[in-house]
């Protein structure tokens, strides 16, 4: 496995170049399995990033004239740097985060196979034909870019976060300031290195690093910014809703979940118990799309229960690849959770595993969370409703399909949602009625692919998809053409 010539203060990449933060300042990046420091990150401030702005908004010019077809082909060079490099990224990821190298490597191979479906969009950025009213007209339609796209994303799946966005922000031909997670700098860091090796053009995707409360609002705030793409918190993506909302710049908001699991009395118990299992606690817990609410119907509550406990109890948590799941990814988060679980409790839930910090020696001065399940939360209840992002998950019992779906529907998220059932009719019915923009059968909560959309309703979201071709709404201008002909001159 190759190792990446690390910086110690990971700098910015600002039209091809590496450059430190005019403020002279920076930050702690600490590791997920140890928290011990792992490098500085630059602070990047309003300053910094109107020059990363200027840096793209110069490059625009070219490359939004470079045909579809040949950004196409620049772009696939890059994705095939990227795999070559899989190892040495996936290696980033797993340092940055804690999770498991075996996970970060699929996760790289998943931000490969992004990279080359949007790529070959390059290659059609399909348009309509279409008939017109009046005779000896055509009418179609183009893509057009938009102009300099902000990126801001989130640490959880860093490599797959930043191939999500720049892959169709780059191919509709705008050029992009991305500004990477705080917690995953090093990643963005080294997509930028790979992309410039690639031979990607000098200021068609710079990279910011430093806080969200200072660099990523100034991004927002910048009017020279046409697009912005955000994943994170709903709470952050509501306030930049509004900033961009003055300007009327265009918003994609990829936001968070709070995903019901329904285990109907027909399920396959062993399959369900599994899936609930994995939809809670991989990646600890830290995705967007986790199942943190499992709904289990009355008749088979104990012995889903009981077998989900089992199971629980079992898991290894630790940053290895023999363990099941790792840490979250900062002190602050963790003692979120560990706040929430308590408050929990003293409002009446019950605590059947888990709800503590994990500081023995293996796991010393790491930010590990047990791997928590709760049960008599009320349904309103602060741990019921709010996002975690942690191995948290509660259960609840519901005396039939009807009250399960209602429960499922009861949030003010819609991300994903999941039903565990060998009724056809059962299983139709509650995809066709979840409020969720990804609903699935017998499977996780979870499950994203290059080519299908992704995106939330209610509050997981503003309507936008991304990726699939649908990302190519968020990232390009639709403009009509229409062309009359005179038939006498023909
Ligand atoms: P967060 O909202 O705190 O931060 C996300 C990003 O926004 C970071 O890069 C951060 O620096 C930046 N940011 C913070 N404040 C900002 C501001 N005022 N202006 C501009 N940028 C700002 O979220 P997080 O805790 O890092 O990530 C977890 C959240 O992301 C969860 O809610 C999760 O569900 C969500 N998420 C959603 C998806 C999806 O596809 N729907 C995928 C992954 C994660």
């Amino acid at each position: 496995m190759a190792t990446a010539d690390y910086p110690s203060c990971v700098p910015n990449w600002i039209n091809a170049k590496q450059v430190l933060s005019c403020s002279g300042g920076d930050i702690a990046k600490l590791s997920p399995a140890s928290g011990e420091e792992i490098c500085r990150v630059t602070r990047s401030n309003k300053e910094d990033v109107t020059t990363a702005v200027y840096a793209a908004m110069r490059a625009t010019r070219d490359w939004s004239a470079t045909p579809g077809v040949q950004r196409g082909e620049i772009l696939r060079n890059v994705v095939i740097e990227l795999q070559r490099q899989r190892e040495t990224v996936a290696e980033t990821v797993a340092m940055e985060t804690g999770k498991a190298y075996r996970e970060a490597l699929g996760e790289t191979d998943a931000a490969v196979a992004q990279g080359f479906f949007m790529a070959a969009e390059g290659q059609r950025l399909y348009g309509r034909t279409t008939t017109s009213a009046v005779a000896n007209r055509y009418s179609v339609t183009v893509r057009q870019p938009i102009g300099v796209a902000g990126l801001i994303i989130a640490a959880n799946t860093p490599i797959a976060n930043v191939a999500w966005k720049v892959f169709p922000a780059l191919v509709c031909g705008n050029t992009a300031v991305l500004k990477a997670a705080e917690d995953a700098p090093l990643t963005a860091w080294l997509f930028a290195d790979i992309a410039n090796q690639a031979g990607l053009p000098a200021g068609v995707l710079n990279v910011i690093q430093g806080l969200g409360s200072e660099c990523g609002a100034a991004l927002v705030e910048n009017s020279d910014v046409a697009v912005i793409s955000f994943t994170g918190s709903t709470a952050v993506g509501k306030r930049i809703a509004m900033t961009a909302g003055e300007r009327l710049a265009r918003v994609s908001l990829e936001l968070g979940g709070k995903n019901p699991l329904v285990v109907c009395d027909d399920a396959d118990l062993e399959n369900a118990v599994n899936w609930a299992s994995l939809s809670a606690f991989s990646n600890a817990g830290q995705r967007c799309a986790a199942g943190s609410r499992i709904i289990i119907f009355d008749s088979i509550y104990e012995e889903f229960r009981d077998r989900m406990l089992a199971r629980t109890r079992a898991l290894k948590v630790g940053p290895t690849d023999k363990d099941d799941l790792g840490p979250v990814i900062n002190e602050r988060q963790l003692d979120n959770m560990l706040a929430s679980i308590d408050t929990a409790v003293a409002s009446g839930a019950t605590l059947l595993c888990g709800g503590k910090r994990l500081d023995d020696a293996a796991h010393a001065g790491g930010f590990y969370l047990q791997p928590t399940i709760i049960e008599h939360a009320a349904e309103d209840s602060a741990i019921s409703t709010e996002e975690l992002f942690g191995p948290i998950a509660c259960l609840y019992r519901v005396r039939d399909y009807a009250a399960a779906l209602a429960l499922a529907n009861n949030s003010r998220y819609g991300l994903t949602a999941c039903i565990h059932t060998t009724n056809v009719h059962r299983a139709t019915d509650f995809t066709h009625k979840v409020q969720a923009g990804v609903a699935v059968v017998n499977a996780g909560t979870y499950g994203s692919e290059p080519h299908m959309p992704f995106g939330g309703h209610r509050q997981s979201g503003n309507g936008s998809r991304e990726p699939g071709t649908e990302a190519l709404d968020v990232y390009s201008e639709l403009k009509v053409i229409y062309v009359n002909i005179d038939p006498a001159k023909v």
